[in-house]
């Protein structure tokens, strides 16, 4: 053999299985080569990744689940670990990791004008749940949304989770990017969750948008999907809603997370609701606390949920976001109260910056 053939040979096996020793990815029984693992797929972690059907399946009691965003560009991942830190004795099942679309901006340069740039200011979801598995040894679910991915880009990226052995997304929409009056596909894109949903579902039974891929491998993704209690905001009503979330359901969701909600009537009615349409899957509650006074606006703003009239009142007579973030605190801890009590699979909550009200939340329902 050609001596510097050999070398570069012996130097990428060698490189390969450091790699692979590094991530814990291959077990190569014995010095056996090839390793007896599926080729091509690199696992990051050491843990059995389970999948959050799994996981409510086996669970004996309520679940505790944490959401976080990536951090700004520009922070480090540590600042991820900062925020999980202190959240991990509550043994979290999973983690979600946000997915944030990019922005188009106008920067101004040095003559004055001003140029159009496309900046995406948390990138890092994929990156972030690897980090998540490989540190906590705990499951992520990353969100993937329609908005600003081409289909083609929608399959690369599934790919990259699938190799790296994350088995969960959370599939969604998106809203409309901040120039848009309204949510506009990419011109290749999808225009509904459903649609992304069946991208991923026809990934896991092997079939590429490229057809010419005859047997290709199948990933093995656990689908959620997105609920809206108080409906979506575009929805005309909650019986259409529900139409289109039973459609998610039926071409594969294998559970649902909600938006956020103050009333848990609202949370109770909305499952008594889909029970009758036929939504049989899990429905996990999403949660988030109050922590100031702004967001008395900014929540059925933004988010388009009601503030129940108790709690409103509450936080007017607040003197300072100290006393808000107090009554924003007790009232979730109330919340989570009854909603464990009722025997919801999973308790789900929004960190969003302040981990600290989440384990003031906890440590009194754990
Ligand atoms: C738990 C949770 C996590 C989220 N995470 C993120 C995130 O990480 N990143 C992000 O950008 N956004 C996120 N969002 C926000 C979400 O992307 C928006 O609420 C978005 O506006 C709708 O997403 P969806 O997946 O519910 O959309 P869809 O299910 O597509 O529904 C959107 C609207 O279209 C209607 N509709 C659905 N199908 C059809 C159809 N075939 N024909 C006509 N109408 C239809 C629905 O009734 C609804 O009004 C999250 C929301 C929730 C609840």
């Amino acid at each position: 053999m050609n001596p510097r053939l050999l070398k570069n040979t012996l130097t990428a096996i060698c490189v390969v299985m450091l790699l692979n020793y590094v991530c814990g990815a291959v077990d190569v029984e014995d010095g056996q080569w090839p390793p007896t693992a599926i080729p091509g797929i690199l696992r990051i972690t050491q843990f059995p990744v389970m999948k959050v059907i799994e996981h409510i399946q086996q669970a004996k009691k309520t679940l505790v689940s944490f959401e976080i965003l990536p951090p700004l560009k520009g922070k480090t991942i540590s600042s991820i670990y900062d925020h999980l830190d202190p959240l991990m004795e509550f043994k979290p099942s999973f983690i979600n990791v946000t997915y944030h679309r990019s922005e188009t901006m106008f920067k101004k340069k040095a003559d004055g004008t001003f140029e159009k740039v496309e900046v995406r200011k948390r990138p890092g979801t994929v990156g972030i749940c690897a980090a998540i598995m490989n540190h906590y040894q705990i499951d992520a679910v990353p969100h993937l949304i329609c908005g600003g991915f081409a289909k083609r880009e929608t399959e690369d990226a599934l790919i990259d989770l699938h190799f790296l052995g994350i088995d969960n997304v959370l599939v969604l929409r998106g809203d409309a990017a901040k120039n848009e009056a309204s949510f506009e596909a990419e011109p290749d894109g999808h225009r509904y969750a459903l649609d992304l949903l069946k991208q991923v579902v026809n990934l896991n039974h092997g079939l590429y948008i490229e057809e010419d891929i005859k047997n290709g491998g199948k990933t093995n993704f656990c689908i959620g999907v997105a609920g809206y209690p108080e409906k979506h905001f575009e929805a005309p009503n909650l019986e259409t809603d529900l139409k289109f979330l039973k459609a998610k359901v039926d071409a594969g969701a294998e559970y649902i997370t909600t938006q956020m909600f103050f009333d848990n009537g609202k949370y109770f009615e909305f499952v008594k609701s889909c029970r009758k349409h036929g939504i049989n899957v899990p429905i996990i509650p999403g949660l988030k606390p109050i922590t100031n006074k702004k967001q008395l606006t900014m929540l059925p703003k933004v988010f388009h949920v009601d503030l129940p009239t108790d709690l409103s009142d509450a936080i007017m007579k607040c003197k300072n976001d100290d006393e808000v973030e107090q009554i924003g605190t007790e009232w979730l801890i109330q919340q989570s109260k009854e909603l464990k009590q009722s025997g919801v699979p999973v308790l789900h909550y929004y960190t969003l910056g302040k981990p600290k009200v989440i384990w003031n939340v906890v440590k009194e329902i754990a």
